[in-house]
């Protein structure tokens, strides 16, 4: 495997980050998780450009032009002869000295890692998820922006570690106010008398690519689509319930705290838009191979 890290492509052995590097020591930095299927990079604009929203907001100075980031993206791709992939895309503020000073780390870090996909197992499609409410609460906006794609990922983190204590693959996050935000690595939607309902951008969740992609399909479909905040009560009550993620894509949920949700199996609005989101994820895209 061939590593991009600032400017060079290494074998994995070879790639390395100084322990004085500010992603380290202080989370100091942003990522982004990609992935490509069938030779072509999915959103990719979409995720570099929230790549560089998340930098500009730390007030960190990425300085790649965009479109060279994306060339090197692809190129990452092709020096590993990856089709189908998962691409992770790390600025970190870069090398500094021990204390939290960003001024002090003139270059930040660039690493760009391309692998093999690891998909959920396939039955979690077909039967839907069980989902628990995590204690640890979505950081507070004013805090640290859940907007903000940060390499400082502790509070997803301790979630789902509550959420495996629990026996469950993903938890449940809700905001400081106690409204339902997202989950541990996904966004959120539910389903009730065929509208189709998900957190606004505003109360403090990840603007997922995916769930952008996933409201535009169901408008596109002529589904109403609401972006409302919301408590747990309009979740165990409602008729389906489904997570959105670059990794997960669109995967069913059939019980949140030991609530059955509608039926019980994955619903026929859940199961429309994951083969739609499969087949748009399928047929588009930014081609690695020219
Ligand atoms: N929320 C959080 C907290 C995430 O980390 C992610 C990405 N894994 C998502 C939502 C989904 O975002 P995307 O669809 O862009 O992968």
């Amino acid at each position: 495997m061939l590593i991009y890290i600032d400017g060079e492509f290494l074998p994995q052995a070879e790639a390395k980050v100084s322990v004085f590097d500010h992603g380290l020591l202080y989370g100091d930095g942003v990522f982004e998780g990609i992935r490509s299927y069938n030779g072509r990079v999915f959103k990719l604009d979409e995720h570099l450009e929230r790549l560089y929203d998340s930098a500009k907001s730390i007030m960190l100075q990425i300085p790649t032009p965009i479109e060279t980031m994306k060339e090197t993206v692809l190129e990452t791709l092709r020096r590993n002869n990856l089709h189908e992939a998962y691409i992770r895309l790390i600025v970190t503020r870069g090398v500094g000295d021990l204390g939290l000073d960003p001024d002090k780390c003139p270059n930040p870090t660039i690493i760009i890692i391309a692998d093999k996909i690891t998909l959920y197992p396939q039955n979690f499609y077909e039967e839907g998820l069980d989902i628990v409410t995590t204690s640890i609460r979505r950081n507070y906006p004013e805090a640290i922006n859940p907007r903000i794609k940060s390499l400082n990922y502790l509070n997803n983190i301790l979630a789902k570690i509550e959420g495996k204590q629990a026996g469950a693959v993903e938890v449940l996050m809700l905001n400081a106010d106690g409204y339902v935000v997202e989950c541990s690595g996904d966004n959120i939607f539910w389903v009730k008398n065929g509208v189709l309902v998900t957190p606004p951008v505003h109360i403090g969740i990840l603007e997922g690519v995916t769930r952008n992609s996933v409201i535009e399909l169901a408008r596109d479909a002529g589904m109403q689509v609401e972006e409302r905040i919301f408590t747990r009560h309009a979740l165990y009550i409602a008729d389906e319930c489904f997570l959105t993620g670059t990794a997960a894509e669109v995967i069913p949920v059939v019980n949140i705290d030991r609530r059955v949700i509608g039926d019980g199996q994955p619903g026929a609005v859940t199961q429309k838009l994951m083969a739609a989101f499969r087949q748009l994820a399928n047929s588009t895209g930014t081609p690695i191979y020219v």
